[in-house]
């Protein structure tokens, strides 16, 4: 009998010991970096030419490693693998593909501090960042191995006497996983682990921007039993081998989390039958999203403002669910403007590689760049409050900002921004409050703070978000508790961490046989 689940618990970095073990894990790390790693596909290592450069974006000259790219001919080949591979795999026990992933949790729990370092290194994560991406991929191993082996008992279905019924799941065939490099462990392996305990075979792609963290995940995987070609690991160009694949006849399913745009794309592709194609694709998109602090004017203000401040800059607000905006009631607007400006001035900023700090450096050049162009539009838009500025010397740093008084329709108030940076709106009364949450195309987080009762379970039926939190935050969702995803534009609402997330990669069978 395996374990009840529960979730794995956090690391208090502010215990010495803790501290102490994460620093002594960067150190090791930081022996390790510049290594080139190769592709991995049915098991054989193969080095290209043309690599994919990862470096730290707290400090830009430091090279975390370099990795080999695929291209076409390589994307071909980890298909054709992938493919044969199921032929067999499909038939494999749920018993054995679950144990696999018991095994890997065990693993990464037991070297959980190195891979929170290289998280920090390939990220530029703090430290409770990186030990939550870490325990939340260990959850994923966790929880869904328990999921497959809930699957596998069946489920109970009529049968006439002259007839004997059954009905069961079977896998879908070859799917493609594109991971992004937010939260680099947790996502890449979910995604990833998920197809694979249902009996499907995977190509992973995950970011250009992180995929040393993925090659050592193949290395666990490969250490807890994974046979060769089930998991085929193949970082390369989103548009080249990522087009290339989501086109392919013989791709069943992608499953994708990543910007909207990419997003959008993906699904319209996966659309369109190929020549030679048997089935219609499915597509799980999770996307971007635009989240939203609604703050009552019965609340606790104190609890109002640590919840926005937290929300817009944990990893320097490049969460999917990061609370990005803040819509306050007018009678305590000026009060928790206030606060959160205050709070915003205690926040450190630095490299997170060598110290402890609250926030480190966004993740590359153009995401610098990006965020910094609606410095001005926010300026246009709003009242800058706090921050407003950056520096790019060394590493991508971008301090916490905070801009006032935005029109609900402001871009500042419509646009994923992915960075530190959360716009506020002041709203007449609660209900226009949620009528301003809701006015995004998107729908992925969103909190209410409030102690009106009325008032809560008004958000409950009308503030449309897939994950909706009461007085706390809208980040930290933890898999098996609060299972994740989107409505609208932030995508197909697959709730990763969720009991039914499995479905997404099996068909049901139905099998009656006449007595
Ligand atoms: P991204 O630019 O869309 O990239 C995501 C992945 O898609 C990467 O592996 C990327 O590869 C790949 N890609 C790019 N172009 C592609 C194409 N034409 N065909 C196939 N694949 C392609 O997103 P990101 O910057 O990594 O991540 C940030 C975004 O993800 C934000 O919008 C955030 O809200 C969203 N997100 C959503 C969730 C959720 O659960 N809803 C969770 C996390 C993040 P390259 O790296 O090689 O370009």
């Amino acid at each position: 009998m395996v374990q009840p689940y529960r979730h794995e618990p956090f690391t208090d970095f502010t215990v010495e010991e803790n501290a102490k073990e994460l620093e002594a894990a960067l150190h090791q790390v930081e022996q390790e970096l510049g290594q080139d790693y190769p592709l991995i596909i049915g098991g054989e290592r193969i080095y290209t030419d043309d690599k994919i450069t990862s470096i730290n974006p707290n400090n830009k000259n430091e090279v975390v490693g370099t990795v080999s790219k695929a291209n076409k001919e390589l994307a071909e080949k980890a298909m054709k693998t992938a493919d044969e591979t199921f032929e067999w795999w499909r038939k494999s026990t749920p018993e054995m593909r679950a144990d696999i992933l018991f095994r890997a949790a065990a693993i990464v729990r037991r070297r959980k501090h190195e891979f929170n370092a290289w998280a920090i290194k390939e990220s530029g994560k703090a430290w409770k960042e990186a030990d939550g991406d870490v325990a939340e991929g260990i959850d994923f191993l966790e929880y869904y191995g328990r999921q497959m082996l809930e699957i596998a008992e069946g489920k109970e279905i009529n049968s006439r006497p002259i007839e004997n019924n059954r009905f069961s799941y079977i896998p879908l065939g070859v799917g493609l996983v594109i991971s992004p490099w937010n939260l680099l462990f947790a996502i890449m392996c979910g995604t990833a682990v998920s197809p694979m305990v249902t009996g499907n075979t995977v190509l992973l792609k995950p970011a250009s921007n992180s995929p040393v963290i993925a090659y050592k995940f193949m290395e666990v995987m490969e250490e807890a039993g994974m046979p060769s070609g089930v998991i085929n690991y193949i970082p390369g160009s989103g548009s080249e081998v990522g087009d290339y694949l989501v086109e392919h006849p013989r791709t069943r399913f992608v499953s994708f989390t990543g910007s909207r745009e990419v997003g959008v794309n993906i699904f319209e592709k996966a659309a369109k039958v190929q020549e030679g194609q048997k089935w219609l694709k499915r597509v799980v998109a999770e996307m971007g999203g635009k989240d939203t602090i609604v703050v009552d004017n019965e609340a606790d203000l104190e609890l109002a403002s640590q919840a926005i401040v937290q929300s817009a800059f944990d990893f320097s607000g490049q969460k999917c669910s990061s609370g990005s905006r803040a819509v306050i009631h007018q009678d305590v607007y000026d009060d928790v403007l206030d606060r959160v400006v205050e709070i915003t001035k205690g926040l450190d900023i630095g490299d997170t590689s060598k110290k402890n700090y609250y926030m480190g450096a966004v993740i590359d050049q153009s995401a610098y760049d990006k965020i910094m162009s609606y410095m001005d539009v926010g300026k246009e838009e709003g009242r800058l409050m706090i921050g407003g500025d950056g520096d790019d010397t060394n590493g991508y740093y971008i301090n916490p900002t905070v801009f006032a008084d935005l029109d609900p329709n402001s871009r500042m108030q419509q646009e994923e921004i992915f960075g530190p940076i959360v716009g506020i709106t002041k709203a007449k009364d609660f209900n226009e409050a949620i009528d301003i949450a809701n006015n995004t195309d998107y729908g992925l987080t969103g909190a209410v703070i409030s102690n009106n009762r009325n008032h809560l379970e008004i958000a409950r039926e009308d503030f449309h978000v897939g994950n909706l939190y009461f007085n706390r935050g809208c980040t930290s969702a933890i898999v098996g508790y609060h299972p994740f995803g989107g409505f609208d534009m932030s995508g197909t609402d697959s709730k990763a961490g969720g009991p039914d997330y499995l479905y997404n990669f099996l068909q049901g069978k139905t099998v009656s046989e006449m007595l």
